[in-house]
């Protein structure tokens, strides 16, 4: 199951975060016929949107992360809806040769744009956090993000491990240390942090929670029972929302011309296909 361990360290001056997506890459994959590169991006903006999607005050708030670095992979989009995720990149087959025996991460993200969060709290404005990327392949640009725009301390992990056969783990390790942890706090911090370079390794020999117990486990820490990550799509609304836009007249001339309006959504990939009936009846619902 995919899931989120929230905890808290040296008696609360941090808090933790470990988190598993495997099966919504492995689900994503499929969906988008990704490569492994582009499974690879997709797996780090995804476990930086679920723990978005986690610390959001009520599961009615919905979220976009778009990552925006003119990589290979193009535009990265998650997003969170009623608790559920979804995302998609522009382009799911970015190939680029191995890098030190790894993905090129970098490469296909990109360093030359923004990481933008929008978050709506059913206030009348949303809040739009926008930082500049700084080349940290999803992982350093979260924490910078999480520093400039939420002035939260952190540091952030992400692994993966990606095959020619399929995504065997994904997920990350986020800690942040919450306002009253001193310098040596978030010394020590940074100091398990850097144990996590070959954390997409670690990942295919221990669980998220045995890892979180081995290099945790001794500072205070209390582990909260495991959330699930959900994954979903909630498109037929906003589907029929673009066609409303389209005004009455305009879809008509298309029905006209084609026999039918067909809309694929971008994160499901689901084809909606809709004749003169439903045109009409949607219009007519107002
Ligand atoms: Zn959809």
């Amino acid at each position: 199951m995919d899931r989120i361990v929230k905890g808290v360290c040296f008696d609360k001056k941090a808090r933790l975060a470990l988190i598993s997506v495997t099966e919504g890459v492995r689900k994503a994959v499929q969906i988008h016929d990704m490569s492994p590169l582009s499974a690879a991006v997709y797996a780090r903006a995804l476990t930086a949107g679920a723990y978005i999607n986690a610390n959001l005050k009520s599961k009615s708030d919905r979220f976009n992360l778009i990552i925006d670095g003119k990589g290979s992979a193009g535009k990265i989009y998650i997003a969170g809806e009623d608790g559920d995720l979804k995302g998609f990149m522009e382009n799911p087959h970015a190939d680029a040769p191995l890098k030190n025996a790894k993905l090129d991460i970098v490469s296909a993200v990109g360093t030359d744009g923004d990481m933008v969060v929008i978050k709506d709290m059913g206030l009348k404005e949303p809040y739009i956090g926008r930082t500049k990327l700084i080349g940290g392949g999803i992982a350093d640009d979260f924490a910078n993000y999480l520093y400039k725009s939420e002035g939260i301390r952190s540091a952030v992990a992400f692994g993966e491990y990606i095959t020619a056969d399929g995504v065997v783990q994904a997920g990350g390790i986020i800690v942040e240390a919450l306002p009253d942890a001193g310098e040596e706090i978030t010394f020590m911090l940074e100091d398990i942090m850097s144990n996590f370079s070959s954390l997409s390794t670690m990942m295919t020999e221990k669980s998220m929670e045995e890892i979180g117990d081995f290099y945790f486990g001794h500072l205070h820490t209390e582990f909260f029972a495991p959330e699930e990550i959900r994954y979903g799509c909630h498109c037929v609304k906003k589907i029929r929302n673009i066609i409303r836009s389209l005004g009455r007249s305009e879809a008509e001339s298309i029905i006209r011309d084609e026999g039918a309006i067909e809309i694929t959504c971008d994160y499901c990939r689901r084809t909606y296909r809709f004749g003169p009936q439903d045109v009409a009846a949607l219009f007519a619902d107002g």
